[in-house]
């Protein structure tokens, strides 16, 4: 297993749409284990492909307390959303930035699991939350994208500053 880099936020390859995979081969299954290996030392419940700079559709979660059910989605693709909550949201690609996000409270995701077998999950409260998040990095969308201009500016821009100063 190995840690891999987190792009950051503006990074133009977190705008890419991530392509579907198309199998679930030990490539794929490297990259998922690296990926919940990533996440947990960062820490973060969430992590998609293409934050990692592969742009491919594969999205690994852990929403729980214990941080003990890790889940990873391959294709993932929601079905259904119901309700709507609003909770504060960050991202590993955002490093120190937190601000409330509006989604959908329950949904339900179809995908394929880390042997490639198609399933079904229904999910509430952070995790579909964290679902959603993780989905939204397939099609280059971040969450910083839900918050006024202004606001989206105003990130970037300490981002940029934070860019300049890492060696
Ligand atoms: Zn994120």
């Amino acid at each position: 297993m190995a840690l891999l880099h987190i792009l950051r936020f503006p990074d133009p390859r977190l705008r890419l749409v991530s392509a579907p995979v198309s199998v679930v081969d030990e490539t794929i299954r490297q990259l998922i284990d690296d990926m919940l290996e990533t996440m947990y030392a960062a820490p973060g419940i969430g992590l998609a492909a293409p934050q990692v700079d592969v742009a491919q559709r594969v999205v690994v979660v852990d929403a729980s307390p214990e941080g003990d059910a890790p889940v990873c989605l391959v294709n993932p693709e929601i079905i259904s959303r119901e309700g709507v909550e609003i909770m504060e949201e960050g991202c590993l690609s955002v490093p120190g930035f937190h601000e409330n996000v509006e989604r959908a409270s329950r949904i339900k995701v179809r995908a394929l699991d880390r042997e490639g077998q198609p399933f079904e999950l229904e999910a509430e409260g952070l995790l579909a939350v964290c679902i959603q998040h993780e989905i939204d990095h397939l099609d280059g969308k971040l969450f910083v994208d839900y918050l006024s201009e202004i606001k989206r500016k105003r990130i970037q821009k300490k981002m940029e500053k934070q860019r300049r100063f890492s060696m």
